[in-house]
C-alpha cells in the first residue's frame, strides 16, 4: 500500500512536470492550451495570462526559454499573454508521414516558398500533403495567436553567444541584404537585439538607443513570421536576445511594448477592449 502511495505521488510529481513546462508559474496567471497535431508530432499552443490583457506575445522555438521566462516576469507586474510553442523543447519540428522522416523549422511555415526551402535544409520536400499540413500548422498558431485581433505580431526569441548577432546585419555581412538600416548601440551585447518591420517603430527604438533592425521589404522569403507580417502590412517586433540575458530581456520587452504603443496608440485602446 505504502509503495503503491509512493509511486502515485512520484507519477504525480512527473506528470506535473510534463505539464509545467514553464515553473515557477506564478498565482493567478490563467492557462490555455490549444492541441494541433502534425503527423506524429504534437505541438501544444500554451496561452499563458495574467491580468488586464495588455500584450500579447509569441514564442515559436520550444528551445527558447529566456524569453518566455523574461514575458512572465512582464505579464505578472503589467498584465497580458503569451503564446508559447511547446513541442519537445527542440528547435525544430519533426515528424513522419507515409514511412518517411520530415523537419523543418517552425519559423518557415508561414509562406509557400519558405515551407518548401525549410523542409529542402533537411532533406524530405517531396509530399504535397506534408506541405499542406505545414501551410495549416502556420495557420493554426496564427489564428491562435490572432494577429487579426490584435493589429501587430510581437515575438521572443533567444540566440547563442557569438554567430547571429546584431553585426550580421552590416556591410559585408550575410544577412546584409535583409534590413534597410540598422542601429547599434556599442554597449549592448551583439546578441541582444530588436527586429522591426515598421520604419515609425525603428525610428522610435533608435530614440531609445537599443540594437535595433528594419527589415528590408526584399528581405529573402524564408517563410519566417517577420516576412510574412511585412507582406501582409502587419506591424511585427522580436526582441532577441542570447539565452540566458533574462534582465536584458525584460529591459527590451519594456522598451519595445512602449515604442508599440506609442507608436500605434489605437493598438493600446484596442488591447483593453
Ligand atoms: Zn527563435
Amino acid at each position: 500500500m505504502l509503495k503503491h502511495m509512493i509511486l502515485l505521488l512520484l507519477l504525480s510529481s512527473f506528470l506535473f512536470e510534463i505539464k509545467a513546462q514553464h515553473p515557477p508559474v506564478f498565482e493567478g496567471m490563467l492557462t490555455d492550451t490549444n492541441a494541433i497535431k502534425l503527423n506524429d508530432l504534437n505541438i501544444n499552443l500554451v496561452k499563458y495570462s495574467y491580468g488586464k490583457p495588455k500584450v500579447s506575445f509569441l514564442a515559436i522555438h520550444d528551445d527558447e526559454d529566456t524569453g518566455v521566462k523574461a514575458a512572465f516576469e512582464y505579464i505578472q507586474f503589467n498584465g497580458g499573454s503569451i503564446v508559447d510553442s511547446q513541442y519537445g523543447s527542440v528547435r525544430n519540428f519533426k515528424f513522419s508521414k507515409d514511412g518517411f522522416n520530415f523537419q523543418t523549422d517552425p519559423n518557415s511555415i508561414y509562406t509557400q516558398e519558405g515551407i518548401i526551402m525549410g523542409l529542402a535544409k533537411y532533406g524530405n520536400v517531396d509530399n504535397d500533403e506534408v506541405l499542406m499540413q505545414l501551410e495549416r500548422t502556420g495557420n493554426q498558431i496564427l489564428n491562435y495567436y490572432n494577429p487579426k485581433k490584435l493589429g501587430y505580431i510581437f515575438t521572443l526569441h533567444n540566440n547563442a553567444d557569438g554567430g547571429f548577432g546584431i553585426s550580421s546585419y552590416l556591410e559585408g555581412y550575410e544577412l546584409r541584404s535583409a534590413a534597410d538600416s540598422v542601429y547599434i548601440n556599442f554597449e549592448m551585447d551583439n546578441d541582444d537585439l530588436i527586429l522591426v518591420t515598421d520604419l515609425k517603430l525603428f525610428n522610435h527604438l533608435k530614440k531609445a538607443n537599443v540594437n535595433v533592425i528594419l527589415q528590408s521589404p526584399e528581405a529573402p522569403d524564408d517563410g519566417s513570421l517577420s516576412v510574412y507580417a511585412m507582406n501582409k502590412n502587419i506591424p511585427y517586433i522580436n526582441v532577441e536576445v542570447q539565452h540566458g540575458h533574462q534582465e536584458e530581456n525584460l529591459r527590451l520587452i519594456e522598451i519595445a511594448v512602449k515604442a508599440l504603443y506609442e507608436t500605434y496608440p489605437a493598438l493600446k485602446e484596442k488591447a483593453s477592449e
